[in-house]
């Protein structure tokens, strides 16, 4: 049985870039008849809040992904403990007592003599009396992974064959001096314990991937198969975490975007399908696959997500309306069909069906004004359906002898007081033949 992780850190709001790993690992889940274990990645205690924690479970049901299990990792601390214990045993994990200050000034050396500022495992070569005199002295050690120097191998289920040469890395350290766990080693214990079949992260984990590798051999557990996808950025190629506040999933919902419109620019760009709007979630998981993920970059243009906003409107069918203009007090399909194509979020409806309601301040201009009264002495008589402006406008234009724009402009500007709007062949019967009377001059 396939099973996938998403693994947020409580830290902050989810943005449009986290939307991609959370929904690819879904689609991919819902496709293969998998599972799907939302994984609270809190280990940083100062960082985690419960309010992000809600604001995580809040904006994935809002996009349509719903757990089959939730699990925290500060409720899982036991088990990290057990293979830290296991990885010393093994000699793969290391004591190490430098100060953050020796740290940097260890890395400041290493680049004024051109090498790459990589840990020298100077902890391995300390004798036992010398570990004694730092603990005399009150220093905690931080623990390091010892990498075992050769290079990492895996298929990449999007990138394709990938190298990981470990031995340029700084052997990582997994355990704070305050015995706190960075992210590195919960996420293998995890991903081990809850027997993850597939890993579906950014490709900014590809080298701790190499790393994370070499813990699930140490510590005897199944590698899963890994996908690393391209990172959303924006126009200028930078990464969208950096735009935070704009692309919040929460301001983009508050904005008025759909959830299916957010979800299809998440997944889909950077991709080789196309953007196009699909009714859900379900008919999205039927063309989404890992190998359509492209190897290049993906670019984010917000004008391609109001794009797809506006045409899951436009083809919204009244059932799916219905309920929240409902809510809005004017559920009428009539109504919907006539407006729907004129929407940009749907919260625009309540200003369009004003054209319906009123109240309209017609505008006429003075050089209109005669014509306008003609029409109006040829407004067709009721019953009204859709054939009615063709025959209303037919009749002002064989009476007045105007065409084209000439001919509609004034008309559109006098019954609904704008420019521009929804087609007045659906319109005008909605808005019916006394209120019409009295638009026209
Ligand atoms: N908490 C990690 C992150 O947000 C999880 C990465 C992973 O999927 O392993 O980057």
């Amino acid at each position: 049985m396939t099973t996938v992780r998403y693994a947020p850190s409580p830290t902050g709001r989810l943005h449009l870039g986290n939307a991609r790993p959370a929904l690819m690992n879904w689609l991919f889940a819902k496709s293969t008849g998998g599972r799907y274990i939302l994984r609270l990645d809190d280990t940083d205690a100062a960082r985690s809040t419960e309010a992000f924690a809600e604001g995580i479970h809040t904006d994935l049901s809002w996009l349509g992904i719903v757990p089959d299990l939730k699990v925290r990792q500060s409720d899982r601390t036991a088990l990290y403990g057990a293979a830290r214990d296991k990885l010393i045993a093994a000699g793969r994990l290391y004591p190490a007592y430098e100060t953050e200050e020796e740290l940097d000034s260890k890395r400041a050396r290493a680049r004024l003599l051109g090498r790459p500022p990589v840990y020298d495992r100077a902890a391995l070569q300390l004798t036992p009396e010398q570990r004694a005199k730092y603990e005399a002295e009150g220093r905690k050690p931080h623990w390091r992974f010892k990498l075992d120097g050769r290079p990492v191998a895996f298929n990449d289920l999007i990138k394709g064959p990938q190298i990981v040469n470990t031995a340029s890395m700084s052997d990582p350290v997994l355990v704070r001096a305050d015995g706190s766990y960075l992210y590195t080693l919960p996420s293998v214990v995890d991903d081990i314990e809850l027997s993850i079949t597939h890993v579906i992260r950014g490709e900014d984990h590809v080298s701790n991937t190499g790393t994370q590798i070499e813990i699930f051999e140490a510590l005897g557990g199944q590698v899963p198969n890994f996908a690393h996808h391209n990172l959303l950025t924006g126009a200028d190629g930078e990464g969208l975490s950096k735009r935070l506040g704009s692309l919040s999933l929460q301001e983009l919902r508050e904005a008025g975007y759909e959830p299916m419109a957010v979800a299809m620019a998440a997944v889909l760009t950077g991709t080789s399908l196309p953007l196009e709007p699909y009714p859900d979630l379900s008919a999205l998981g039927q063309v989404f696959t890992l190998e359509a993920v492209s190897h290049g970059s993906a670019r984010f243009d917000p004008a391609e997500l109001s794009s797809l906003n506006a045409r899951i409107l436009h083809q919204m069918p009244y059932d799916a309306a219905r309920p929240r203009l409902e809510a809005l007090g004017f559920a009428s399909e009539p109504l919907w069909l006539a407006l729907r194509g004129n929407l940009a979020v749907f919260a625009d409806i309540v200003d369009l069906a004003t054209l319906v309601s009123g109240p309209v301040t017609p505008v006429v201009a003075d050089e209109d004004r005669d014509f306008l009264r003609a029409a109006r002495e040829l407004l067709p008589a009721e019953p009204w359906d859709e054939t009615t402006w063709s025959k209303w406008t037919e009749a002002v234009k064989t009476a007045t002898g105007r065409k084209g724009r000439a001919l509609f402009h004034p008309l559109r500007l006098a019954v609904t007081g704008r420019e521009q709007g929804p087609e007045l062949k659906s319109l005008l019967p909605l808005v019916g033949r006394t209120e019409c009377l009295a638009r026209l001059p």
